[in-house]
């Protein structure tokens, strides 16, 4: 095993026995030769598109695919079994398809897309997949540990791609040029005639396209949900029993809540499900009380506490304790051995939540954690309507800089460096957060600046792009040719694969000085590393108070050391 896909790879360099995250080394092994395959299938999804053939149902099972591998989403080994064998036949479907038409390959084809299997067989493809792994190749050095670690950084960009197009799928929206990147991306790691400055742009590429996706998702959101609008939510709870959704998939939430209104039960929002209070289609459920706990990583206590059933619908499972096991239910792609799991839709049927309601009733109520109030839903119609307050607060010195928090929380004690330096930024800057970085700051009391609140939050990981999209608006707004000419600071708290887009996304834009933490990803090699610095600039976090004296240019007296509750410490 060796896996480096995330920001809690083991002493930032790999989980090499098993993972920090849950995963053990018979899945690693089956995502690596997943992942061989899907390269395989690409090859031949790329050839057919260039001959006409569109095949929507394969598109789809590749996002789907990719994103089973995104940190924290599916730790079954039987599904990923499921899925090489799935892959292999619709590869050689497609094959089937080319040669139909007459189609002459041009080149070799490469082993990923000639694999076989006599029988479905767990234990050898394990041992295969070891073969096909990160260090498949031995210890390299120079260039070749360059191209090496930028064609991996390709292939968490599309499962972090296939992240965001799944979550688009399962709301019934299909937009064909976005597969077909996803295509040309996953093959692209299996060119060998490229350099590093080749695949960086590539990379580049890819996080300019994953703004494209995560803008359709928002669109998809707003018509099927609503726009969100700034709204309060209560972090305490109520003396009904409830049930606990976390994750991303709105529908699902919508769906529970449609099947519970009137049961009883109460429903509360954990982790980024929390912007879901900000959607007026979620309004209208009274039932929907309340966010519980904080961001994904304190799922195991906050779980146990919670006493009712919980839902995952998206990427932020961890190992079931004993005293929920039978409590916790998955849905999706997500999935861990022996976990209930919720069917899949069937064309326009809602999914059946019946028997988590019904176990839901038979609970007691949660034990309170939380407490007070927090505010969400500064999307993107929400942030242009104080594009004017804003760019008066700027040119009158009352806003001195916008400091950008964006990205994951996560385990790492180092993280607390996002808390403190939000609470030592002085009054005079706003903040803007997306994604659940914001659980390390979100309930402290900040102000406002003319008004203002200084802490806007834009909503889930991916309203990273309404974030982008607004800053563009006042860019326009004060007649700048530049996002970087705003007076404004990014700084990306990185964990899993979706978060590696928002990077290169910026990237992609020319921002300079992006600030990542609390580590740098371990797939940066020294040729990469050093691209990236020479050209903008990128680096690491520092301690609060010297960032802080970057990013404004001014010397910043450090506040003294204060211990800080955020809403998942708050012990009541
Ligand atoms: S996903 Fe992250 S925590 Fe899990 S095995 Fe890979 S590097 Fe380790």
């Amino acid at each position: 095993m060796f896996c480096y896909h995330c920001q809690e790879a083991k002493k930032n360099i790999a989980c090499d026995t098993a993972g920090i995250c849950g995963k053990k080394a018979d899945v690693s092994s089956l995502h690596d030769l997943l992942t061989y395959t899907l390269k395989g299938l690409s090859f031949y999804a790329v050839k057919a598109a260039e001959a006409g053939i569109n095949e929507p149902n394969i598109d789809q099972f590749t996002a789907r695919a990719l994103y089973s591998m995104v940190t924290n989403v599916n730790f079954d080994p039987a599904v990923f079994v499921q899925l090489i064998a799935e892959t292999v036949q619709r590869r050689e479907y497609l094959k089937r398809l080319l040669t139909a038409k007459n189609v002459q390959l041009n080149g070799a084809i490469p082993e990923e897309a000639q694999w076989q299997y006599e029988t479905i067989d767990q234990a050898a493809w394990v041992k295969i997949g070891e073969t096909f792994g990160v260090m498949a190749a031995g210890e390299l050095s120079g260039e070749q540990a360059d191209l090496h670690a930028a064609r991996e950084m390709l292939m968490y960009t599309a499962k972090g791609l296939g992240a965001l197009l799944e979550y688009i799928q399962v709301l019934n929206v299909f937009h064909v040029e976005h597969y077909a990147f996803m295509h040309k991306l996953v093959a692209y790691t299996l060119q060998a005639d490229v350099s590093l400055d080749d695949l960086l742009a590539m990379s580049f590429k890819a996080g300019e396209r994953s703004l494209l996706v995560m803008e359709l998702l928002e669109q998809v959101n707003a018509e099927k949900f609503g726009q969100p609008e700034p709204t309060t939510v209560h972090l305490d709870t109520w003396e009904k029993p409830g049930i606990l959704v976390t994750g991303h998939d709105f529908q699902d939430l919508h769906d529970l809540l449609e099947q519970s209104a009137g049961s009883g039960v109460d429903i509360y929002t954990h982790g980024e499900m929390i912007e879901a209070h900000s959607y007026p289609a979620f309004k209208k459920y009274f039932n929907l009380v309340a966010n519980y706990g904080g961001a994904w990583q304190d799922q195991k206590t906050q779980f146990s506490k919670f006493k009712g059933p919980v839902l995952v619908t998206s990427n932020s499972l961890q190992q079931p304790k004993k005293d929920y096991t039978d409590k916790a239910y998955t849905s999706g792609m997500v999935g861990w051995p022996d976990i209930a799991h919720i069917d899949k839709r069937r064309s326009s049927e809602a999914k059946d939540f019946s028997a988590i309601i019904e176990q839901a009733k038979q609970c007691e109520p949660p034990t309170p954690i939380t407490k007070g109030v927090v505010t969400v839903g500064y999307g993107l119609h929400a942030l242009c309507a104080l594009t004017e307050a804003i760019v008066t607060g700027i040119n009158a010195g009352d806003i001195q800089r916008i400091i950008v928090v964006v990205g994951c929380d996560g385990r790492h004690k180092e993280r607390r460096y996002y808390t403190e330096l939000v609470q030592s930024l002085p009054q005079d800057t706003l903040i803007l957060t997306a994604g659940d970085t914001k659980y390390r700051f979100h309930d402290l009391e900040l102000g406002a600046i003319n008004g203002i609140p200084r802490l806007l939050d834009v909503g889930q990981t991916h309203d990273f792009h309404a974030l982008l999209a607004f800053l563009t608006h006042l860019q326009k707004a004060m007649q700048l040719s530049h996002l970087s000419e705003l007076p404004v600071s990014f700084n990306v708290a990185w964990y899993e694969q979706q978060t590696i887009l928002m990077m290169l996304a910026l990237f992609a834009l020319g921002i300079k000085d992006v600030r990542i933490g609390p580590t740098l990803p371990p797939f940066f090699s020294a040729g990469i590393l050093e691209k990236l610095t020479q050209t903008l600039a990128v680096k690491g976090i520092d301690t609060p108070e010297n960032d802080i004296a970057a990013m404004l240019g001014i010397e910043v007296v450090p506040a003294e050391p204060q211990e800080i509750e955020t809403a998942s410490q708050t012990n009541i």
